[in-house]
């Protein structure tokens, strides 16, 4: 685990199962179809319970780039923002969108005036984006937002495994020192 202080909020990195940790707000990597899928997805869905699919059957969908909130059913949070990220197509737009979809999560928690949320990394699972490439992404869009005044008091990123929350630790070695 790894904490560090950016203008009072908390950013701490750790490798874990997203949904054994508590927040405000849990980040789902999504489809842009809500229909529930694997990784952290299908855990999502499973410690969440059934009313979870319920709520994002009647939402319906959401676009590639954006996010949705839904309550969080048995998972120790109020939200879960349902964020769409790119599949990775090495094309420029990418990184765009999967700004975006960082971006998109950000504004529901200012939005609902949460002091907490839990991120996972997205895309970089079954979406094929690089995670030596997502990591700074993801970084620069969270770190950007907190140069701004915000509710939130504690982001977490919870990376899956050894791999991905190591190059996420390097990542934010590399940019801190920078700011
Ligand atoms: P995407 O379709 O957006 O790529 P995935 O769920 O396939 O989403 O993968 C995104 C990241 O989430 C990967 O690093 C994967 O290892 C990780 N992951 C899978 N299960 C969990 C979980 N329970 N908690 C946190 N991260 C998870």
């Amino acid at each position: 685990m790894a904490t560090h202080t950016i203008n009072g909020v908390t950013l701490t990195l750790l490798q874990g199962n997203i949904v054994t940790v508590a927040a405000d707000a849990i980040v789902n990597a999504a489809n842009a179809a809500l229909a529930g899928g694997g990784g952290v997805d299908g855990a999502i869905h499973h410690a969440a319970g059934p009313t979870l699919i319920e709520e994002c059957r009647k939402i319906g969908g959401c676009p590639t780039g954006k996010a949705v909130a839904t309550s969080a059913g048995k998972l120790p949070a109020r939200y879960i923002f349902h964020a769409v990220g790119p599949i990775y197509q090495s094309r420029p737009e990418d990184a765009r969108l999967l700004k975006s979809a960082y971006q998109s999560c950000l504004e529901l928690a200012e939005h609902y005036q949460i002091q907490s949320i839990a991120f996972p990394s997205l895309s970089t699972g079954a979406y094929g984006y690089p995670v030596n490439l997502a990591a700074p992404l993801a970084l620069t869009t969270i770190l950007d937002h907190l140069q701004t005044p915000t509710s939130l008091q504690r982001i977490l990123l919870v990376l899956f495994d050894q791999r991905t929350y190591t190059t996420y630790q390097q990542a934010l070695e590399k940019l801190l020192p920078a700011r």
